[in-house]
């Protein structure tokens, strides 16, 4: 059955044939706590004859996300701390996350703000929150980069979207504005000719940052509402979340960064799970994640590489953890290569060619 319009509930997942009668009960159990929402898109995406399907996964509710880890927080990357007004994330100081809106065309099963997105979550900025969050930027002359964030962004009208880039096309300092979304994928025909014109409602550089996990999410309709964003002359990096489950192996991970490069899409960050309640079931060790990155090494051109990070807890921002392909060793340095073989710089002796 081809859905026509957003799943919302347990109950409508199950209509659809998404979830089987054993799972109706915990998929219920899940909605009390957590927002659900499956596009048409996705639900187009699903293999429904595969129980492990990585697309279900990230998007169908299950029963693990009843369970809280001790180490497990609702703020995991500490946004609270460093939000000197409503919708303002202020961490580092040359930019800041502008969350103008809360809501998402679908709910991520492993969300890092999944304690604060959706409609009973922090909603969308009033008009007078937002002027604030506009006055601290142009107050903030260090502020070279603004993030808009949430939620989905691209979910604001493309009308709303032409206000905020009018406002932030009046700050002087500002010279990016950074959009991170995964309506390219989840909703490609949203990506028209309006909101396009909204995105470029400044003179400001503009990036998409498309948040995609899995090469299945790259349909031919995505890869088209990609073009139209790279031909109308927006820059595009990528976002990935490296899921236990989704993507956690090599082959896969290098298809998908291959598939971003393909798209005019830079792989920008490879993500690892936020400890957001809930979503014990999807994180790795971050041995098992600095393994899958070094294989990706020898795989896929510097083009393709995306960069392994962590979010420190609290709020202490990004730190990069892939392993170290050199250290020191005595007074030079050993320097392991794609292939894993280590090798003395400076060369020593016969190596020296
Ligand atoms: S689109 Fe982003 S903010 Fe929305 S549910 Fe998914 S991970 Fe969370």
């Amino acid at each position: 059955m081809t859905a026509r319009r957003t799943l919302k509930t347990a109950d409508e997942l199950h209509a659809a044939g998404l979830l089987d009668d054993s799972r109706l009960g915990p998929a219920r159990a899940v909605a009390e706590r957590y927002t659900i929402a499956v596009s048409p898109a996705v639900a187009a995406l699903i293999d429904r004859d595969d129980p492990q399907d990585p697309i279900a996964r990230q998007f169908l509710p299950t029963a693990d996300e009843l369970l809280t880890t001790t180490e497990e927080r609702s703020d995991p990357i500490g946004d609270a701390a460093h939000s000197p007004v409503k919708g303002i994330v202020h961490r580092y100081p040359d930019r800041v996350l502008l969350k103008a809106v809360h809501v998402c065309p679908v709910y991520c099963r492993f969300c890092f703000r999944r304690e604060v997105v959706g409609p009973q979550g922090d909603g969308t900025l009033a008009p007078d929150e937002l002027q604030a969050a506009i006055a601290y930027i142009r107050e903030q002359p260090e502020i070279w980069e603004v993030i808009l964030t949430g939620g989905d962004p691209l979910v604001l009208s493309p009308r709303r979207l032409s206000q905020i880039m009018e406002m932030l096309a009046d700050i002087p300092h500002v010279r990016i504005v950074r959009f991170h979304t995964r309506v390219p994928v989840v909703d490609p025909d949203a990506v028209g000719d309006a909101l396009i014109a909204a995105l470029k409602a400044s003179c400001k550089t503009t990036y998409v940052a498309l948040h995609a996990n899995h090469p299945r999410e790259l349909s031919e309709a995505a890869r088209a509402a990609c073009a139209r964003l790279v031909d109308a002359g927006i820059a595009m990096v990528s976002q990935t979340v490296l899921l236990r489950g989704v993507n956690d192996d090599p082959a896969l991970l290098a298809e998908l960064m291959k598939a971003f490069v393909e798209n005019r899409i830079k792989p920008y960050y490879l993500h690892h799970p936020d400890l957001a309640p809930g979503t014990s079931h999807f994180r790795l060790e971050i041995a098992e994640g600095q393994r899958i990155v070094a294989d990706l090494r020898g795989r896929i051109s510097g083009l393709c590489q995306p960069t392994y990070v962590l979010d420190i807890p609290g709020g202490h921002g990004k730190a990069v953890i892939g392993e170290s392909e050199i250290h020191r060793d005595g007074g030079g340095y050993t320097v392991r290569d794609f292939r894993g073989v280590e090798h003395a710089y400076p060369p020593r002796g016969q190596d020296q060619d």
